[in-house]
């Protein structure tokens, strides 16, 4: 059976020696299939932070590795109307609420009640607070010009899908989502207009990606992206999450090693081949 899979880093500096071991771990497996497809997607969306020399540069930097992609790069700061599209949809399902909190409410609220702070991915899991208000109150709110983010009601939008998710990881079966632990993500952020949870499985679907493959730092917020297919009616791509790169002795690298760019090992003198070697178990 034939797969597609994607590279989709953010530009907002150099590629390093982690971003070759996932671009190469989905590489390799789109080229060793009949018909395999490799796509190139340039999740840009957050303006504060990626700037375009960086799209550039991921493009020369992965050329030089020897990394090909097939299509057009998709750049997701281009495909705006897209995304408030998809949003669009979940806001007629009822499945949408604005939030005007700020980091220093949240945390306030948080310090108030006895859940857990953190979802996985180290966010903070939000209380509610504007879930519960009025219409009236919203309309007011907005009105007076306060900024929101857009989040999505996740108890609404578990009972509207009614049966427990999963997905398939590649290697280890099927693996059970448990959404309810991040809460009411935000899918609109005050400062960017949709945030990586929609973008992601808006382009996967949209680019026909049957096998999501990336960093396993990502893995649990498989979760979220579950929620958001079965409520977009988008079709589940299989998943593959890579272990995160480590020395010789099984340790996290160290900062420096993880920070070196693939320009400065290129400036070294380290060629492709020897990049390809030393990272050969990502495949
Ligand atoms: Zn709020």
């Amino acid at each position: 059976m034939s797969i597609t899979t994607r590279f989709a880093p953010s530009p907002t500096g150099y590629l390093h020696l982690g971003h070759a071991a996932s671009a190469l771990f989905g590489w390799r497996r789109a080229r060793a299939v009949d018909g395999g497809r490799f796509l190139l997607r340039l999740e840009d969306i957050d303006p504060t932070r990626c700037r375009p020399e960086y799209a550039a540069a991921i493009q020369e930097d992965l050329a030089w590795l020897g990394i090909d992609w097939d299509g057009d790069v998709r750049v997701q700061s281009e495909h705006l109307p897209a995304y408030r599209a998809a949003l669009d949809r979940l806001d007629a399902m009822g499945l949408l609420f604005p939030c005007f909190c700020t980091r220093a409410d949240i945390m306030r609220e948080i310090a108030d009640s006895a859940a857990a702070p953190h979802a996985p991915d180290g966010s903070l899991v939000y209380p509610g607070t504007c879930r519960a208000l009025s219409p009236a109150r919203r309309a007011e709110r907005i009105a007076a010009g306060e900024r929101f983010a857009l989040r999505l009601d996740m108890t609404a939008a578990l009972d509207r899908i009614g049966v427990p998710l999963s997905y398939e990881e590649i290697g280890k079966g099927r693996v059970t989502c448990r959404p309810n632990r991040f809460g009411d993500v935000v899918l609109a952020r005050k400062d960017a207009p949709a945030s990586y949870h929609l973008c992601v499985t808006h382009d996967d679907a949209l680019q026909g990606v049957t096998l999501v493959t990336r960093g396993e730092d990502l893995q649990s917020a498989t979760d979220v992206h579950r929620v958001l297919q079965v409520l977009m009616g988008w079709p589940e791509p299989a998943y593959a999450h890579h272990a995160l790169l480590r020395d010789a002795t099984g340790r996290r690298l160290a900062k420096r090693d993880r920070d070196m760019s693939l320009r400065d090992l290129r400036a070294a003198g380290v060629t492709p081949s020897e990049l390809h070697r030393r990272l050969s178990d990502y495949r």
